[in-house]
C-alpha cells in the first residue's frame, strides 16, 4: 500500500489516496476530482484545468503520467 496526496496528483488539496497500484492511485484521484469538479470546488477547478491543458498533448500526457507512475514505485509501501 503506498500513499500519494491529491496534489501530487496534480489536484489541489493534501488528501491522501491509499492503493497498491499506481492505475488504482489513478483512478481514486479521478474520482475525488469529480467529486470536487460538482461540488464547483475553486483551486481543483483550476488545478483540472490545467490537467485538460495538458491533455491536449498526448506526448506531455505521457510524460506527465510516466514521471507520476515513477514518484510512485519509488515511494515506500506500509500496511
Ligand atoms: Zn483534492
Amino acid at each position: 500500500m503506498k500513499t500519494m496526496t491529491c496534489k501530487q496528483l496534480g489536484g489541489a488539496c493534501d488528501f491522501e489516496f491509499h492503493a497498491d497500484t499506481f492505475e488504482e492511485m489513478a483512478e481514486m484521484s479521478r474520482k475525488h476530482a469529480m467529486e470536487m469538479f460538482q461540488k464547483g470546488d475553486e483551486p481543483h477547478l483550476s488545478a483540472m484545468n490545467k490537467m485538460q491543458e495538458l491533455m491536449k498533448s498526448p506526448e506531455a500526457m505521457k510524460a506527465w503520467l510516466e514521471n507520476k507512475k515513477k514518484e510512485f514505485d519509488l515511494l515506500p509501501d506500509h500496511k
